[in-house]
């Protein structure tokens, strides 16, 4: 291919609440597949594409704990949220054909995917797989976005590119405030002193402490994953 683009390695990280399209809860085959395929266009251009999905369309920790529920035992419903948003990925890319993909679950669960291995994450990757992480760093309290972070890390990512139903980072909430600022580029230390609502802090810190650097877009937008692969300039960019 002789297309340019910027980065060699990417983390995706998409919340869960992307899957459940129009619908309150659960998966939308629609737009399940519409991001298995903007997925696609970026393997097929020769980008390394590792994938961490949320579970806010299933459970979220938080949530049921508030409900009642242990926080420990939320939490893992949560984790195990993502590894039913990971096999329903991990089907749709499958379903296209020419994309290899391996899922890698950081708890085992034999019989369904593999466990995360490091070394082989790292060589498969290198190999044009799609790696989906499920079932987030395996430990409660934790997010998704925490293990997007860590696996980012580990396997070398260029960015994080953390897919939204929002355009971006806001100065204010745009559903409550008509005059919230969208901003296109801001650093660690603006993110931390203003208290935006990037991602936890626990994650947040990670990506800072190793530099790596966050783009949050909106995936619903279709497109936007291959234009900001190709440099386009859409969201907000997160550095040092
Ligand atoms: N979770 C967890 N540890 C992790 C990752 C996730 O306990 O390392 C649980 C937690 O309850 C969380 C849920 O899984 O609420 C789903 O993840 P997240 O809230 O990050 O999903 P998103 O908001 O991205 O859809």
């Amino acid at each position: 291919t002789n297309e340019k683009f910027i980065y060699r390695r990417i983390l995706l990280k998409i919340s869960g609440e992307v899957l459940q399209g129009v619908n309150q809860f659960g998966i939308d085959m629609k737009s399940l597949k519409r991001i298995a395929k903007e997925i696609k266009s970026i393997v097929e251009i020769g980008i390394q594409v590792g994938l961490v999905i949320g579970s806010g369309n299933l459970f979220r920790g938080a949530r049921l704990s508030k409900m009642g529920l242990n926080r420990v035992a939320s939490d893992h419903i949560g984790i195990l949220s993502t590894v039913i948003n990971s096999l329903a990925m991990r089907d749709a890319i499958n379903s296209l054909s020419s994309i290899k993909t391996c899922l890698m679950s950081a708890i085992p669960l034999n019989g369904i995917c593999e466990i995360y291995s490091y070394e082989k994450a790292m060589s498969l990757l290198s190999n044009q797989f799609v790696i989906i992480f499920a079932a987030g760093t395996g430990n409660p309290f934790f997010t998704t976005d925490s293990a997007a972070c860590l696996r980012g890390i580990e396997t070398e990512a260029d960015i994080i590119l953390k897919g939204t139903k929002v355009n971006g980072v806001y100065s204010t909430d745009p559903k409550k405030d008509s005059n919230a600022i969208l901003y296109k580029k801001l650093t660690y230390k603006d993110v931390l002193h203003n208290e935006l609502k990037v991602m936890d802090l626990a994650a947040f810190t990670l990506a800072r402490d190793y530099q790596l650097p966050i783009r949050v877009f909106n995936i619903n937008e279709p497109g936007s994953l291959y234009r900001i692969i190709m440099g386009n300039d859409e969201g907000t960019l997160i550095t040092k």
